[in-house]
């Protein structure tokens, strides 16, 4: 299984928040052995995410979507996506009961706070979509074909993708070394390794530390195993790291 991220907001591209959502994800799809091919930050422009929607939708096994959604004038993602599918937004019932369920427990907490929440707008969904429930926030995700949409906020992108999680799995598996020695002294080292084995090797160095990584990516246990071994007689292992 390959996937592409596609990230939402003006405010990831000025540098004012830090794209932890991508990273967050990226890492726990590559856990469960799904190639990340893409990730990209868009600006909060319907046509640019419908775009990339739709041409990413064609390209890759999955796609997910962050951030832009709810009800402020610069949340644009649900109806950008409903459009990259040429679907309308129309009133989710299961969205419903949880934005009810949510907006509630808020009045019961903050009694006093006058929230005025579009319970209709904010339920609405791509038609044909599946309702993701976002069980800390307020604004529903959904899944559409292969495209799945998530909140911003990190808290609520994380737990409405733990629910989702089992959907994601593939073949990739990952092994990681640790060397001393500098990278001018591995190449030869990496480009041997890397025509006798059927494994992809990236090298990252860390001066802080003192090493590089040594990053081995490949779809057989056996030929991860093995290159690992041969690469284990031929650099210096950070013994502090092992
Ligand atoms: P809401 O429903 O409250 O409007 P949302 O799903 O629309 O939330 P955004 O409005 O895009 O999400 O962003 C909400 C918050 O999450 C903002 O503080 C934003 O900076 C942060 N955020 C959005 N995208 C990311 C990201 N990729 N990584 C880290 N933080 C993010």
């Amino acid at each position: 299984m390959d996937a592409a991220l596609l990230t939402v907001g003006n405010e990831l591209l000025s540098g004012d928040t830090e794209n932890t959502n991508a990273t967050w994800l990226a890492s726990e799809l590559s856990a469960r052995g799904v190639a990340v091919k893409r990730i990209l930050v868009v600006p909060d422009e319907s046509d640019v995410i419908t775009g990339f929607v739709r041409s990413f939708s064609d390209s890759f096994d999955a796609v997910i979507v962050t951030g832009g959604l709810g009800q402020t004038p610069d949340d644009v993602t649900m109806e950008s996506v409903a459009r990259g599918f040429e679907q309308p937004l129309e009133p989710n019932e299961l969205a419903r009961t949880d934005i009810e369920r949510t907006v509630a427990e808020f009045e019961r907490h903050r009694p006093n706070l006058d929230i005025d929440v579009d319970i209709e707008s904010e339920a609405a969904l791509p038609a044909g979509a599946r309702a993701l429930i976002n069980e800390p926030g307020l604004s529903p995700g959904c899944v559409i074909e292969n495209v799945y949409v998530l909140p911003g906020i990190p808290e609520e992108m994380r737990a409405m993708f733990e629910s989702i999680a089992a959907e994601f799995s593939g073949t990739i598996r990952r092994r990681t070394l640790y060397t001393t020695d500098p990278e001018s002294m591995l190449i030869e080292t990496l480009t041997d390794a890397r025509d006798r084995f059927d494994v992809s090797i990236g090298c990252y160095p860390d001066n802080h530390a003192g090493h590089n990584r040594l990053q081995l990516t490949g779809t057989d246990d056996n030929e991860l195993d093995s290159a690992v071994a041969w690469l284990r007689e031929r650099v210096t292992i950070d013994t502090d790291r092992e």
